[in-house]
């Protein structure tokens, strides 16, 4: 793995599913970033963004000067080839450096998807793919991924609070975090800021995660300020003065027709049905935006 930053951009953020950048706007954030040391930057199919990144790809003076991670829910040879197309195809790249499998839950789940693991390992072979991995919110997902043998990425979900965690405890994530690492997987991390649960307690929020055997932590960011930020915080260890992060919140418009598809989606059971409407519970909610996808009539967004 070439030698990448501890901050890695999560761009969630200025995708379709938040804050909807153009390509010219979120190249140039991302220029900026890498040009304050972040080298790292992560995606997912689902986000819909890959024509950002070909803005960004065009600009930046090598290909090889930044990474990209993308994520996809390919279970087979033939979804595993279409998301891979399309990740190339659509980032104009000729590899993309990390793929994940999506939301992964366990070993059930992953043996589930050996076929597309197998693909992506073919394709290593031919440089279409640099490396593979796997995102999860489980405990079981990252117990799984150290132990599999084509898995060298283990992207989890790890906050001081364990906010977001389907099933287990914070300490229970550590201790597989603890034992992924001891196995060799490359660790990068999200939602240390518990999808802004912990900005107040920002500084100790950073400190509990970045204390664990991770290589780098994800954090979404949409604003020069906010990379400011994050990189004194990340890259140098300092707490910075100002404001770190925009507290993004999911809201739901009041046209929802109460059809349950948002609801169904959420791992997290931060939604729920009243009155034939969609609710949200914020303080279970760690704005993954998995629910904005499923809502066809795009009634729920994070803001
Ligand atoms: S998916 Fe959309 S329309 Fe359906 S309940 Fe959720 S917000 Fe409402
Ligand atoms: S309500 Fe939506 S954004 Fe919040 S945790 Fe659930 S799926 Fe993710």
């Amino acid at each position: 793995m070439q030698r990448l930053s501890k901050l890695c951009f999560g761009t969630l953020t200025m995708s379709p599913l938040q804050q909807n950048f153009s390509a010219e706007e979120a190249s140039a954030l991302m220029e900026y970033a890498l040009s304050k040391g972040i080298n790292f930057f992560d995606t997912a199919e689902i986000y819909e963004s890959y024509d950002l990144f070909k803005e960004f790809l065009s600009r930046v003076d090598s290909r090889e000067d930044v990474f990209i991670s993308t994520k996809c829910y390919a279970y087979d040879k033939k979804t595993a080839e279409t998301s891979l197309t399309l990740a190339l195809e659509s980032m104009d790249t000729p590899y993309v450096d990390l793929m994940l499998l999506h939301e992964q839950e366990g070993e059930h789940t992953l043996r589930g998807h050996q076929e597309a693991l197998e693909y992506f390992s073919l394709m290593k072979e031919e440089g279409k793919v640099r490396h593979l991995g796997l995102s999860t919110h489980y405990v079981a997902g990252v117990l799984a991924g150290a132990d599999h043998p084509l898995i060298e990425v283990i992207h989890p979900i790890i906050n001081k609070i364990g906010l977001g965690i389907v099933d287990g405890t914070v300490e229970e994530m550590v201790s597989a975090i603890d034992y992924a690492k001891k196995k060799g997987k490359f660790i990068f991390a999200m939602k240390a800021l518990a999808g802004g649960h912990l900005l107040k307690n920002y500084r100790e929020a950073l400190d509990f995660a970045l204390a664990l055997p991770i290589d780098s932590l994800a954090i979404g960011m949409q604003s020069k300020e906010e990379i400011d930020a994050n990189v004194e915080a990340v890259l140098h260890g300092k707490t910075p003065q100002r404001s770190v992060d925009k507290r993004r919140r999911l809201v739901i418009d009041p046209y929802c027709i109460g059809c349950g598809q948002c609801v169904n989606r959420c791992q997290q059971k931060a939604l729920s049905l009243e009155d034939g409407k969609a609710v949200v519970n914020p303080d279970r909610c760690v704005l993954c935006s998995y629910c904005v996808g499923a809502c066809q009539d795009f009634y729920i967004k994070v803001i």
